[in-house]
């Protein structure tokens, strides 16, 4: 779905990305690693569209995304969706509001919205906070929150960028076992970590494939 070939990037002197090549192909799960500083967030903004790419260096369906134009771009943005360490949910709805309100947006119908809404209802166990006060949620389960808004969504793949944090080991777990859930069930993952422990569960039960910046 992307194909990346020789992508470097520099800020200046600062040689942040050094010839990157890499796939990402549909309904895997791979995750983007290497120190703090190392270039991960700038790769992702590369895969967003919000840094743009030198030509022939940076693919998606085979479509060079340095020649597309500004329309195209915002259009090659929406199949895409990034979960931001923040969440971005919005303080004055329920969780339930939250992860429909992007198909609220896009006039989806509402029997479509029902139907989607009840599958990750059931696969993210939300019914327990569906209808809470968002600003009483734990950090765990605004991540659900967060999550089942970007399954919804149906993107062509979701980017987690950081999301286990400053962490313990159970939560970590925990973020573990819903990106392995969003993969089960289709969903193409982009995960960027530096979190050893988060890679070692993930490696015990899915396969992942590693950038390594
Ligand atoms: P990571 O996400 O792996 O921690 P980043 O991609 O955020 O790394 O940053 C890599 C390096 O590039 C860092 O040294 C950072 O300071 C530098 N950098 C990132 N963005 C910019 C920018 N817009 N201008 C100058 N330097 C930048
Ligand atoms: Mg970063």
């Amino acid at each position: 779905m992307i194909n990346i070939e020789n992508l470097s990037k520099n800020f200046g002197n600062l040689k942040v990305l050094k010839n990157i090549s890499t796939t990402i192909n549909k309904g895997e799960i791979i995750s983007i690693i290497g120190p703090s500083g190392s270039g991960k967030s700038t790769l992702v903004k590369f895969l967003i569209g919000q840094l743009r790419p030198h030509k022939n260096t940076v693919f998606y369906k085979m479509e060079d995304l340095a020649v597309l134009g500004e329309s195209e771009i915002q259009r090659y943005r929406r199949k895409i969706w990034i979960i931001f360490q923040d969440y971005q949910l919005i303080q004055s709805l329920s969780p339930q509001e939250n992860i429909i309100y992007p198909l609220l947006l896009e006039e989806t119908p509402l029997a479509v919205i029902k139907k989607k809404y009840d599958a990750v209802k059931d696969l993210l166990d939300l019914s327990t906070i569906e209808t809470k006060d968002i600003k009483k949620l734990s950090w765990w389960e605004k991540q659900k929150v967060a999550m089942a808004r970007a399954i919804i969504h149906s993107p062509d793949f979701i980017i987690a960028d950081e999301p286990t944090g400053n962490l313990d080991s159970e939560s970590t777990f925990q973020m573990a076992d819903i990106l392995i859930k969003a993969n089960q069930i289709g969903n193409t993952i982009v995960l960027v970590t530096h979190d050893e422990a988060l890679l070692q569960y993930l490696k015990l039960n899915v396969q992942l494939r590693m950038i390594q910046l």
